[in-house]
């Protein structure tokens, strides 16, 4: 029995590479927040179900020029950086870190702070058509919780992760877990803390998060690595994101961060990596054989992270891959943006920057990708990265959706044009309303 049906234009990925249109379609969503049938017109039971869910009140009515998409799943994101979000982007990334973000991060062990920064930010997210985060917190315990329960309270999907960063040579005194004990046991207190928390919905999962290899001990990441075993919890880090974190993990260790992360049991098919913009192709077969999916943060990459991800060879390659802000190497938390800059630094990729080499030396070839496959790493994607059943509006998924508005439409638009206007022209103001698990979560 349906509690909502949405009615009108939908667009859903069909495919990493394709688009499927839903014109004037029924979404039948459950009590318990799923999508149990999606009807076309052509559908014999569309005019019963329409009438029925009309004189139950149940019906709600998409308008000329709004179109139903699944929500967005922002894979990798930094909760606490939100009020730096913008800002310092042009200094290197020592700069950046140690002036900018470490002393930030460090003020959560403010609890009225991180209230009044997450409770802004989850609901950010939402009015930007996301309805689920992988988030890094911080190191603190309480304020993690603060951001937990902000997601619950607001109705966000939150994937929520204590940082572990224990390593003296790479993280300030003023911010740093003081041992590697006390990191392992803040992470342990956090997810029986998350775990012991009444959340009808299951909105949050709590997240093993050794922030990136130079900031963790051996002994942490080994610690780190038994504890997502135990709890057979989800994992997010960084992974070869820059050519100096990249360069580091040779140095210590011998071997690319990707099989540092390996040996600690850190790749699983449950683990979420950003960036990757270094990965070698022996590191991407790696990820591939784990099932660890990378979260393409194309913002954040245009500053911080020395390369293009070549998102067509991954795909290519099997290896799956979404979509991150990373808020705030990257500036904006639409993942309407990043979409845009997906595609767009796909293309300098192909082409390559330098035009005083000859056409066919500079670039990389055969590396665009569409909007689709953009909207793909936004949606579907994203939720395979997660192992959820979201992402598309297809019966067995979670009902988590966004209403948006198309403006200038002349009329003479296919559904194709229709569908590329959507991605390079939405924004925040054209988000009409958010539904997770089937239920009203924003509303411009
Ligand atoms: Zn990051």
């Amino acid at each position: 029995m349906e509690s909502l049906v949405i009615r009108g234009n939908a667009f859903t990925a069909q495919d990493e590479y394709h688009v499927q249109a839903l014109e004037d379609c029924l979404v039948c969503i459950d009590a318990d927040g799923w999508v149990d049938r999606v009807l076309s017109p052509d559908d014999e039971d569309y005019a019963s179900v329409l009438a029925n869910s009309r004189q139950h009140h149940q019906l709600r009515e998409l308008a000329a020029g709004e179109y139903l998409l699944p929500g967005f799943i922002d894979l990798h994101v930094h909760a606490p950086q939100w009020p730096q979000a913008g800002l310092a982007l042009d200094r290197p990334l020592a700069d950046w870190l140690n002036v900018y973000t470490f002393p930030l991060e460090a003020q959560f062990s403010d609890q009225t702070f991180a209230r009044k920064v997450y409770r802004d930010f989850v609901k950010t997210l939402l009015a930007h058509g996301t309805t689920a985060a992988m988030m890094f917190g911080t190191i603190h315990v309480d304020a993690n919780l603060v951001l937990a329960d902000e997601c619950r309270r607001q109705g966000l999907r939150g994937y929520v992760g204590q940082v572990t960063m224990d390593n003296p040579d790479q993280a300030p005194d003023y911010y740093r877990d003081h041992s590697t004990a006390a990191a392992l046991a803040a992470s342990e207190q956090f997810i029986q803390r998350v775990q012991e928390t009444v959340d009808p919905d299951r909105l949050v999962t709590p997240v093993i998060t050794p922030r990136f290899v130079p900031s963790c001990t051996d002994a942490a990441l080994a610690g780190l690595g038994n504890l997502a075993a135990k709890y057979d919890l989800p994992i997010q880090s960084h992974v070869s994101e820059s050519n100096w974190e990249s360069q580091y993990a040779i140095d210590r260790f011998g071997m690319h961060d990707a099989a540092v992360l390996d040996h600690f049991s850190l790749l699983t098919s449950q683990s979420v990596l950003a960036h990757g913009t270094q990965l070698t192709t022996g590191d991407m077969q790696l990820l591939k054989q784990r099932q660890t999916a990378i979260a393409h943060c194309p913002i954040s990459n245009v500053y911080f992270g020395n390369g293009v991800l070549p998102v067509h060879r991954l795909l290519a390659l099997g290896n799956q891959v979404g979509l991150g802000s990373d808020i705030s190497g990257g500036y904006t938390p639409s993942l309407y943006h990043n979409i845009r800059q997906a595609v767009k630094s796909s293309r300098m990729l192909t082409d390559g920057v330098n035009s005083q080499l000859p056409a066919q030396h500079r670039g990389v070839a055969d590396s665009q990708i569409t909007a689709a496959t953009a909207f793909y790493l936004a949606t579907a994607g994203g939720a395979e990265a997660l192992n959820l059943a979201a992402g598309r509006i297809a019966a067995g998924c979670r009902a988590d959706l966004q209403v948006v508005r198309a403006h200038r439409l002349w009329g003479n638009e296919t559904t194709a044009d229709v569908f590329e206007r959507l991605m390079y022209q939405t924004e925040a103001a054209d988000v009409k309303n958010v539904y997770v698990n089937g239920r009203l979560v924003y509303e411009n």
